[in-house]
């Protein structure tokens, strides 16, 4: 099976905000994980695997994955994914588009998060389409590369933005509902590894129980819920306690 992750920024000491998780734990997590990573398309052919395997994933395009997640996936000789958002490129705090091309040039995947980094679920048909399409088409053209793969902005999605998402040309959706890859998909789940989090739960999250996935499950109808029932900032600071306690 595939266990896909999603990390965030990697700053150099203790972690900062809620997804930040600092430079040591991160090289602890790539040391679990070494010569077992995988790149998005063995989702598509995900049964020949005998052997648990991961894939690494990157959202937002911060400065950290060119200065620090870079170098040490390279050391390892490992491959990640980068969602960028193509509107932050080249701005404070981000990657500039040098430093994307040289992402890719090195081997790693690109894939789009956006252009402003939006809700989606706030949108109509033709925004989103129009979002879609104008992230993939930018990134595209400055790095030469084709662009098949999105990540939704704050893991909000739903049915018809994954149609959506078809249409404009992606063949591959990550989102950010936790799970495990058992067979052939286009849409791959994740699981975030966050500042929130102690290393043991780091480590349950990378090696999921059958135990962790039921939790998972829980953990993503309840948000499911309180997304439809509660406002957006309330729901935000539930989910950055829920963390702690599951
Ligand atoms: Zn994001």
């Amino acid at each position: 099976m595939i266990v896909p992750l999603v990390l965030h920024d990697i700053s150099q000491n203790k972690s900062k905000t809620f997804e930040t998780i600092s430079f040591d734990i991160f090289e602890l997590i790539l040391e679990q994980i070494k010569g077992n990573d995988v790149l998005l398309n063995a989702a598509k052919t995900c049964k020949k695997y005998d052997h648990k395997k991961w894939i690494l994933t990157f959202d937002d395009g911060y400065s950290s994955h060119f200065t620090r997640v870079l170098p040490a996936l390279m050391e390892r000789n490992m491959r990640g994914v980068f969602y960028l958002n193509s509107g932050a490129i080249d701005t404070k705090g981000y990657i500039s588009w040098d430093q994307a091309r040289e992402l890719e040039k090195l081997g790693m995947i690109i894939g789009s998060h956006g252009h402003n980094h939006l809700n989606f679920l706030k949108l109509n048909n033709h925004e989103a389409l129009q979002e879609l399409i104008l992230s993939k088409n930018i990134i595209q053209e400055k790095l030469g590369c084709a662009i098949d793969s999105f990540s939704f902005p704050f893991g909000f999605y739903n049915k018809r933005l994954i149609n959506l998402a078809n249409q404009a040309g992606y063949k591959i959706i990550s989102i950010s509902d936790h799970g495990v890859i058992r067979n052939s998909t286009s849409i791959i789940p994740r699981n975030s590894l966050n500042g929130q989090m102690n290393f043991s739960q780091i480590i349950s999250s990378i090696n999921p129980t059958l135990t962790k996935e039921i939790i998972w499950n829980i953990e993503d109808v309840t948000k499911l819920i309180l997304k439809k029932t509660v406002p957006e900032k309330i729901y935000n600071l539930v989910r950055k306690y829920a963390i702690q306690i599951l």
